[in-house]
Formats: structure tokens, C-alpha cells, sequence
């Protein structure tokens, strides 16, 4: 029996979508096409202009694509349930909150495992706050990208 394309579920994310495409939902599918196309080397204005001008286009390729794998892994931890430590989730609060504005509320791991004991109640608020990183529109960090050069 062959199932509906609507019931697939994404490759990266799980979420059933009636818009998969090539095994991919529609938020993850545009990045998954971002990282295909450089690898046939069809490269963004941004590292065609690095190719042009310095020497580190490697360096700036890989950056590139971690950043949008990255992405990615954000995309799946907001949809799909895992198990998460009182670490992990202080490790996500405080990526969240840099992201957005650069502040860190720093160690509270410790209050985190004394008020979520529940690994439901854990997992769900880092789903949550995974999912708040995702508001902000994705955009490749340039500065990152520069900086990637001097890695060598
Ligand atoms: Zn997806």
C-alpha cells in the first residue's frame, strides 16, 4: 500500500506536513535546499564575494552550513519531544535569551532540577524555548562568516 504524500513526516523534524517535499516540511526544506545547492557549488552573493576577495572560501562554506544545520537542530527541538537534563535545558534558556538580546540569566541548572523535576515539564519548556529562537527569522551571521577565516 502506497501512503499519501499528506502523512509523511519530515526527514529532520517529524512534523507531518501536507507539503513535503524530497522527504521535507516546508520550514525545513528551504534550508535543506540552501546546503544542496552549495555543495553543487552554486554559492550565496556572500561567498561568491569571499571566493572573489579572500582566501578561506572552505572555511566560510563550512560556517555557512553550520549555521543552517544548526538552524535545523533548533527546528527539530522545538517539534520533537527528547530527554532533557536540568544542564540541557539551562543550556537552551540562556541560548535563547542571547540570541534575542544578548543576556544570559548564567547558572540555573540548579533551580531548574529543584522546580522541573518532571522530564515531560523539562522537555516540553526546552521545546518551548527552541521554539522562541525560531521567531526570530533566520538570517546567516555574517560577522561569523568573516571570522571564519581566522580559524586557520
Ligand atoms: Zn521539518
Amino acid at each position: 500500500m502506497k501512503y499519501p504524500d499528506e502523512f509523511k513526516k519530515c526527514l529532520n523534524c517529524e512534523h507531518e506536513d501536507f507539503s513535503i517535499r524530497r522527504g521535507y516540511c516546508a520550514k525545513c526544506y528551504p534550508l535543506i535546499l540552501k546546503i544542496d545547492k552549495i555543495k553543487k557549488g552554486i554559492l550565496p552573493n556572500v561567498l561568491e564575494e569571499i571566493k572573489k576577495n579572500f582566501d578561506f572560501l572552505e572555511e566560510a562554506k563550512k560556517e555557512y552550513i553550520w549555521q543552517i544545520k544548526h538552524r535545523l537542530e533548533i527546528i527539530k527541538d522545538s517539534r520533537v519531544p527528547k530527554d532533557i537534563s536540568a544542564h540541557d535545558l539551562e543550556y537552551r534558556i540562556n541560548g535563547t535569551l542571547k540570541f534575542w538580546n544578548g543576556k544570559s540569566l548564567g547558572k540555573i541548572n540548579d533551580s531548574i532540577a529543584f522546580y522541573l523535576k518532571d522530564d515531560n515539564s523539562r522537555s516540553y519548556v526546552y521545546r518551548l524555548f527552541s521554539e522562541i529562537q525560531l521567531l526570530r527569522p533566520f538570517k546567516i551571521d555574517y560577522y561569523k562568516l568573516y571570522n571564519s577565516g581566522d580559524k586557520h
